[in-house]
């Protein structure tokens, strides 16, 4: 992992808002991983929300907490918080999500460690306060190119 960026995010809305932005610049056809990081209420599924709704998914969005995912088309929602062992990842059929076009987003990537594909974007979110600071490291170039992307547009 190369670079090293961040934001500061002040409000859930933010959070959502920033989601929103990741949205606007992923293109559907092309594959992407995201590792959401951070502990609990954080904002990880705060941010999927927003990622969600601006793909234009109206309806709510369930934290997959106990489904450990959710799809949305070619977009799956992945929520490890609850997985026990890694490999049972393989027990719920995992290779099917992670298809050349899928975008996944992943909560909790430490808990399938050895099972998920690498990402192309990792988002570390610490709390500051009811603020958050969002961290982004990227992967790939697709993942370079993305957050640059936001980044630039986001202020
Ligand atoms: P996680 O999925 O990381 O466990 P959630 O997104 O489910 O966290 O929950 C985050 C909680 O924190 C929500 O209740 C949200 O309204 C609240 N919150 C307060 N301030 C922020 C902020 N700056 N960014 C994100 N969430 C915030
Ligand atoms: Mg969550």
């Amino acid at each position: 992992m190369a670079e090293e960026r961040q934001q500061l995010i002040s409000s859930a809305q933010d959070m959502e808002r920033l989601g929103a932005k990741f949205a606007a610049e992923i293109r559907i056809g092309q594959g992407l991983i995201v590792y959401l990081k951070g502990d609990l209420g954080a904002g990880k599924t705060t941010f999927s929300r927003g990622l969600l709704h601006g793909f234009g998914h109206q309806g709510a969005v369930k934290s997959p907490t106990y489904t450990l995912v959710e799809s949305y088309k070619q977009l799956h929602h992945f929520d490890l918080y609850r997985l026990a062992d890694p490999e049972e990842l393989e027990y719920i059929g995992v290779r099917d999500y992670f298809l050349d076009d899928s975008i996944c987003l992943i909560e909790w990537p430490e808990k399938g460690r050895g099972f998920l594909p690498p990402a192309d974007v990792v988002l570390q979110i610490q709390y500051q306060g009811s603020a958050r600071l969002v961290l982004f490291e990227v992967g790939s170039e697709r993942g370079e190119r993305l957050v640059q992307a936001v980044l630039e547009k986001y202020n």
